[in-house]
């Protein structure tokens, strides 16, 4: 245990500053340099200061660790265990996440601007309720035997398909990461984890928490590095079986030439969003509809794939919607993520606050400014180095405007007014992606007519990005295919088999 997990009279700047990450490539259970010792920088987005030097993986060391996690798969060290043996492994690795709590949620708030509020409290206890649901999960899913009649048998069973590689964003690099390992290790296959180069710490750290816990050499690797290198050479490799993306569109299209270009492995696509959030005029409870509004759209500093970036509001309430919001987003306290009164920290990186910043500067061309768009203060002044917004809002635009189509994936909120029940629908469909969407009204008929009709993976009713592991998430159209969580997501770790015994002649 580190001294990050049990000093707590320390602040947790303090307690930051003892951390001392893994930072080398993890394969075959063991932690390595970059073959030819190659780094990169790791920071803290919210002074820009660097925590880290990390390796750099490539081709050379995505190789390594296929072979590794081949070596481990064939020897049937972990894929021929049966699910309840695999489950005491999986469950050693909850409580030992749960052990490491703090460090973890340091590690997480350190290198993604994530606040330390929620790291503890959400990131962290939800990475081990996420192992623990597929752990228990595994030897409770029977097999079917097919109506053949006469004395022949036909079984069909699922399958771990071999080696899984598993591609994540920096949003949420624990919990994408338990996304990913948890049903793709119940299910018995071995995996290679790439995380974002943004965010390689924590990963790191599981994958040796789970050697601790019992999992077998080989059986989990990590490559940190970048998408065009580390990525890409996961997403081209001919052994393995399946990749599991999470990220956005335009890199979820590379991977599909990949798998087409090497050996069709299978491919699974969680991509962009850009939620619609209608409000219709029945709601009787409209201050909680409006402060649900904000958080969809401000929690994680927009950095969500679900966000809900587009504000549909019902004109005769639009201008209360509109007041409520903009308050909600003046109101927000903005400044450094390891302050645990902080309820937005900064984006990810400069270049996401740059990229974000493009937005806002088209946003103040084609609608109407309401709040935000600059450097905030911070409640110390502690934003003056990190890469923070204010929280943003524009409203009256164009169901067509750049704003209302492109996902920014930062702070800032499109509101746009409608008239009627199916000029909503009819603009809330009318983008390429298909995540998610929220819908408040009173009326069950509207609230089961409207979701319905809406193109979206979850449709959330009267709040917003409702998301458990018990339920499907994944997405429609340009938002990808295939679901993470819930027993869907074993349809992507595992074959199924028939096995046929025939009858005697
Ligand atoms: P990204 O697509 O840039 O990167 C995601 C991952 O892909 C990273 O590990 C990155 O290194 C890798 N990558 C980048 N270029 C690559 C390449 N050429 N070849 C192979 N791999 C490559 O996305 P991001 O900026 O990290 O995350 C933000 C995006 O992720 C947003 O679009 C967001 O909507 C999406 N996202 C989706 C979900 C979901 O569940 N649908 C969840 C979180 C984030």
């Amino acid at each position: 245990m580190t001294a990050s997990d049990t000093d707590t009279t320390l602040t947790w700047r303090q307690r930051a500053a003892q951390l001392r990450p893994r930072t080398q490539v993890y394969i075959d259970g063991r932690f390595l340099p970059a073959h030819d010792g190659r780094t990169f920088e790791t920071s803290d987005p919210a002074t820009g200061a660097v925590i880290a030097r990390v390796a750099r993986g490539g081709q050379h060391e995505v190789d390594d660790a296929v072979a590794s996690a081949r070596r481990a798969f064939a020897s049937g060290c972990w894929s021929d265990l049966t699910p309840r043996a695999r489950r005491e492994t999986l469950l050693a690795l909850a409580d030992l996440i749960e052990t490491h709590a703090a460090e973890l949620a340091l590690l997480e708030s350190l290198d993604g601007g994530k606040l330390i509020a929620q790291t503890t409290t959400e990131d962290v206890p939800g990475t081990a309720a996420i192992f623990r649901w597929y752990a228990e999960a595994l030897d409770k899913v029977y097999g079917e035997v097919a109506p053949t009649g006469g004395d022949d048998l036909a079984i069909v069973t699922r399958e771990p398909l071999g080696v899984v590689g598993a591609v994540i964003p920096w949003n949420y690099p624990l919990e994408m990461a338990a996304w990913k390992l948890a049903p793709a290790l119940a299910a018995g296959n071995s995996v290679v984890l790439k995380p974002a180069e943004e965010t390689p710490l924590s990963a790191l750290r599981l994958a040796e928490l789970a050697t601790e816990a019992g999992l077998p050499d080989g059986v989990l690797n990590v490559v940190p590095g970048f998408g065009a290198e580390a990525g890409q050479a996961l997403g081209r490799h001919p052994d393995v079986d399946s990749l599991t993306f999470t990220g956005s569109t335009a890199v979820g299209r590379m991977f599909l030439e990949y798998a087409g270009q090497s050996n069709m492995k299978q491919v699974w696509l969680e991509c962009g969003g850009k939620s619609a959030n209608i409000i219709f005029d029945d709601v009787a409870d409209l201050d909680r509809a409006i402060e649900h509004a904000a958080q969809g759209i401000f929690a994680l500093s927009g950095q969500v794939c679900s966000a809900n970036s587009r504000l549909l509001v019902q004109r005769s309430i639009y201008d209360r919607v509109v007041e409520g919001v903009v308050a909600h987003a003046r109101a927000l306290r903005v400044g450094d993520p390891l302050d645990e009164r902080t309820e937005m920290g900064p984006l990810v990186s400069t270049q996401q606050l740059q990229r974000v910043g493009r937005h806002v500067s088209i946003g103040a061309e084609e609608a109407t400014l309401a709040t935000g768009g600059g450097r905030p203060n911070g409640l110390n002044g502690d934003c003056a180095e990190g890469s923070f917004l204010e929280p943003t809002v524009f409203t009256d635009v164009a169901p067509d405007a750049t704003i209302a189509v492109e996902e920014i994936f930062g702070p800032v909120l499109a509101v746009m007014p409608f008239d009627t029940e199916q000029q909503a629908i009819e603009v809330a469909n009318a983008s390429e992606y298909g995540l998610a969407a929220s819908v408040w009204t009173d009326s069950i008929h509207r609230a089961r007519r409207v979701s319905r009709r809406l193109s979206a993976g979850t449709v959330s009713v009267n709040t917003v990005d409702a998301l458990d592991v018990m339920v499907p998430f994944g997405g429609v159209r340009q938002s990808g295919f295939g679901r993470d969580l819930s027993l869907h997501a074993l349809d992507k770790f595992t074959a199924l088999k028939t096995t046929w015994f025939a009858a005697e002649d």
